[in-house]
C-alpha cells in the first residue's frame, strides 16, 4: 500500500469504522437484513481508469436505488431530455425515497431518483429489463447479474411501490402494465455490484459518459451532464441539501448500503457499508464522503 491515495483511503476507512454512528440494516426488503454490517469497502477510480481500493472492494451487494440515475441515462438516450422531462420532473422532493407524492392533477413524479420517478423512468426505457441490464453492465464495464433471492423478496413485499405505481397509472402518468413495469424495476434494483463496479460507473459519468478503463462511449456527454445535475439535487433523498452543503458532489445511495459519488472530470468513488441512517443512506459511506471532500477540497463550489 505504498501509493498516497490508497494510504489516504485506508486511513479514512479506519476513522469511519471508529467514528461513524451505528445505523441499521434495511429490513423492509427481508433479504437485505441478512447483510454483514461489518463489510466496508471504498474504491476510487480516476477518469484515466486507475483504481485505488481498500477494504471490501469486491464484496457483492444489490445496487438498489443506485440503478436509478443509470436507468434515467438510458431513458434520456432513448427519448431525449424534453420527452423525459415531460413525464418525470427534476425537482428535489425533500421527501423520503418511498414517498407517496405526485404532482397534483398530472400524477407526474418529482424526479427520477425517488421511487415514483424511478418506476416511471423504468417504463420509458425501450427494450425492458434486457436493455436495462445491458445498459448498466456497459456503465460497469462487465456483465451484471440479478440476485434472484433479493428480487423475489422485494417482489413479495413491495406493496408500497405497487401502490405508487397504481396511483401513477390511475393518474395517467404511468402507461403500460403495472406488474410488468414493477418486475423490471425490482429486477434492476436486484442487479449485483461491488464497490469497485460503482467506482467504474461513477468514473464513467465523471468522464462525460466514456468508460475510463476501456475508452468505450456508454452514453452521450449531454446525458452524463443531465444525470449528474439530477444527482446533485436529488441523489440523497431528504438529506440531499445537507449532502450538497457538506460534500458538494453529485451522488446516489441505495438501501443495501452502496454510495456512489462523482467528481466531474476527475474521478468516481464507490463505497459499500450496509448500516443506514434514518434517511436510508449508508452511515459510514456518508461520513467517508464528507471527510474526503473536506480533506481534498472536492466540493463543486470549492473554488467559487
Ligand atoms: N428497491 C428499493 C425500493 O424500491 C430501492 C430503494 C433504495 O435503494 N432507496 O424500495
Amino acid at each position: 500500500m505504498s501509493d498516497p491515495i490508497t494510504r489516504a483511503l485506508d486511513a479514512l476507512r479506519r476513522e469511519c469504522i471508529d467514528e461513524a454512528g451505528e445505523g441499521a440494516l434495511a429490513d423492509y426488503i427481508p433479504e437485505l437484513s441478512r447483510a454483514d454490517p461489518s463489510q466496508f469497502g471504498i474504491v476510487l477510480e480516476s477518469h484515466e481508469g486507475d483504481a485505488y481500493a481498500v477494504g471490501d472492494a469486491t464484496a457483492p451487494f444489490t445496487i438498489q436505488s443506485i440503478s436509478k440515475p443509470f436507468v434515467h441515462a438510458l431513458a434520456l438516450e432513448d427519448l431525449g431530455l424534453d420527452a423525459v422531462y415531460a413525464r418525470v420532473g427534476a425537482e428535489p422532493s425533500g421527501e423520503p425515497f418511498n414517498a407517496i407524492s405526485l404532482e397534483p392533477g398530472t400524477g407526474r413524479p418529482a424526479n427520477p431518483l425517488v421511487n415514483a420517478g424511478a418506476i416511471l423512468t423504468t417504463s420509458l426505457v425501450r427494450g425492458g429489463f434486457e436493455r436495462i441490464a445491458a445498459g448498466l453492465s456497459a456503465f460497469a464495464g462487465r456483465p451484471l447479474e440479478v440476485d434472484e433471492a433479493v428480487f423475489a423478496s422485494e417482489r413479495r413485499t413491495g406493496d408500497r411501490n405497487r401502490a405508487i405505481a397504481h396511483l401513477m397509472r390511475g393518474a395517467g402518468s404511468l402507461r403500460g402494465d403495472v406488474d410488468e413495469v414493477l418486475d423490471t424495476y425490482f429486477r434492476q434494483c436486484a442487479l449485483i455490484v461491488t464497490a469497485a463496479d460503482l467506482a467504474v460507473m461513477a468514473a464513467t459519468l465523471a468522464n462525460a459518459g466514456r468508460d475510463p478503463v476501456s475508452g468505450a462511449r456508454v452514453v452521450g456527454e449531454e446525458t452524463a451532464q443531465h444525470v449528474l445535475s439530477v444527482m446533485a439535487m436529488c441523489g440523497m433523498y431528504d438529506s440531499a441539501g445537507a449532502w450538497m452543503l457538506r460534500v458538494g458532489l453529485p451522488a446516489k445511495s441505495g438501501v443495501s448500503g452502496g454510495v456512489l459519488a462523482v467528481s466531474p472530470g476527475q474521478f468516481g468513488i464507490g463505497l459499500f457499508s450496509p448500516p443506514l441512517d434514518a434517511t436510508g443512506n449508508s452511515v459510514r459511506g456518508v461520513l467517508a464522503c464528507e471527510r474526503l471532500a473536506a480533506r481534498f477540497g472536492l466540493h463543486l463550489l470549492h473554488d467559487a
